[in-house]
C-alpha cells in the first residue's frame, strides 16, 4: 500500500504540531486576542508525549537505551503515560514512580498502557525515602540496564518544548505572539518555548503559571528557596517543592499564582464554553489570564498564546466529577448538579 498523507508506522509518528485554537466565550471582554495551544490533541493527550519521545530517541541515539531495558520514571500521571506508549512502541520495559495526589484514572491508565506503577505518598519531603524521587533513584539503582528519564533535572525535556512547541507557536502564529502563559512544573514547557520564542522576538512577554502552596513564584523573584511557601494543595502537575534544574527561570518574566478552587471552576468553564475537554491545569492557566486581564497585563491588540498541557478525561473522578467538588467545599452540589442531570 503506497503511503497517503493520513497513513502513519506507528502512534507516536503523530505526536506534535497540535492546534492553536482561538479561545472565543471564556475571554469574551478581555483586552487581547486568545489563543490555545491544545497538547490534548497528542496521541497521549498531553504535551508530555513531546519530552517522553525526545528524551528516548535522545538516549537511544547516544547509545544508552538498548533493545528490553528499562525506562524509569517519576510522574504526575501524564509523563508516566507518555513514557509507556513510547515504550510499547519501542520494546522497552516502563516503571513509575507516581506520587499519591495522582487521580484513580492516571494510575489506572498507566497499568492499561503496561507500565509498573509505584504509588508514593504526596505529602513527605523530596528526600524522604517514601517519595517519588527516592523510590525512582534506588530502582534506578538496583536495576540494570535502566534509565531514569528525571524530568525536573533533564535538560532534554525543555530542549524537546524549545525544538518542537516553541517552533509551531511561532509559526501558528506568523511571529505574531506578545504573550505565552503557561504553567510550570517540571518548567520544560514553558522554559523550551520561552528560549525559542525570545531568540525571535526577544519583547515576547513570558507569564508563568503557579499553585499556592509551591515555591517557584517564590524563587523566581528572591533566587531563595523557601519552604514556608510549601503546603499541600490539590491542582496536579503545576508548581513544586523544589526548584528544578529544568526550569529556566531567566527566562520567564513573571509568575501568577492560582488556587485550586478557581482553577477547577476555570477547567469546568472552558469545556463548557468552548467545547474543549481540558484538564486542571489547563483551568489553572485560564484562571491566570483572568487574573492577569484584572491587573491591565494586556492590550486589545496583544496576541496571548495558552498552553493547555492535557485532556479532561483523566480529571473523571476530580474536576469534572461533582461528588469530588462538592466534597472539595468548591460547590454547592444541588443547585449546580440539577442544572445539568435529570432522573427519571
Ligand atoms: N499540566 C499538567 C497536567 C502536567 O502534568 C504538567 C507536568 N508536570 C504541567 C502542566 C507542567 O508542565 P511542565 O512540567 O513542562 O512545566
Amino acid at each position: 500500500m503506497t503511503k497517503s498523507k493520513h497513513v502513519y508506522d506507528n502512534v507516536l509518528q503523530l505526536i506534535g504540531s497540535t492546534p492553536l485554537i482561538k479561545l472565543n466565550k471564556v475571554t469574551e471582554g478581555f483586552d487581547g486576542n486568545f489563543f490555545a495551544k491544545v497538547e490534548a490533541f497528542n496521541p497521549g493527550h498531553s504535551s508530555k508525549d513531546r519530552i517522553a519521545l525526545h528524551i528516548i530517541e535522545e538516549a537511544e541515539r547516544q547509545g544508552i537505551l538498548n533493545p528490553g531495558d528499562t525506562i524509569i520514571e517519576t510522574t504526575s500521571g501524564n509523563t508516566g503515560f507518555s513514557i509507556a506508549m513510547v515504550s510499547i512502541i519501542k520494546g522497552y520495559e516502563c516503571i513509575l514512580a507516581v506520587s499519591s495526589k495522582s487521580s484513580p484514572d492516571k494510575i489506572d491508565m498507566l497499568k492499561s498502557m503496561g507500565a509498573k506503577v509505584y504509588v508514593c505518598p504526596a505529602h513527605v519531603k523530596a528526600d524522604d525515602p517514601r517519595s517519588y524521587y527516592e523510590v525512582a533513584k534506588r530502582l534506578h539503582s538496583e536495576i540494570k540496564g535502566s534509565v531514569y528519564i528525571n524530568q525536573y533535572f533533564n535538560v532534554l525535556n525543555t530542549e524537546a518544548h524549545y525544538k518542537t512547541t516553541g517552533p509551531e507557536i511561532w509559526e501558528q502564529t506568523e511571529g505574531k505572539i506578545t504573550h505565552l502563559v503557561a504553567c510550570s512544573g517540571t518548567g520544560g514547557t514553558i522554559s523550551g518555548i520561552a528560549k525559542y520564542l525570545k531568540e525571535q522576538n526577544p519583547n515576547v512577554k513570558i507569564l508563568g503559571v503557579d499553585a499556592y502552596g509551591s515555591v517557584l513564584k517564590k524563587y523566581h523573584e528572591t533566587r531563595e528557596f523557601d519552604s514556608n511557601e510549601i503546603y499541600p494543595y490539590r491542582i496536579e502537575g503545576l508548581g513544586k517543592n523544589l526548584i528544578p534544574t529544568a526550569t529556566d527561570f531567566d527566562a520567564i518574566d513573571k509568575f501568577v499564582k492560582v488556587g485550586d478552587e478557581e482553577s477547577a471552576h476555570s477547567a469546568r468553564e472552558i469545556s463548557c464554553k468552548e467545547g474543549l475537554f481540558v484538564g486542571y491545569t489547563s483551568g489553572a492557566a485560564l484562571q491566570a489570564i483572568k487574573q492577569l486581564n484584572e491587573e491591565g497585563e494586556f492590550k486589545p491588540t496583544d496576541n496571548i498564546v495558552v498552553v493547555f498541557p492535557d485532556h479532561g478525561s483523566r480529571y473523571m473522578s476530580k474536576v469534572y466529577n461533582d461528588k469530588w467538588m462538592e466534597d472539595q467545599g468548591f460547590f454547592d452540589t444541588q443547585t449546580e448538579m440539577q442544572a445539568t442531570i435529570e432522573y427519571v
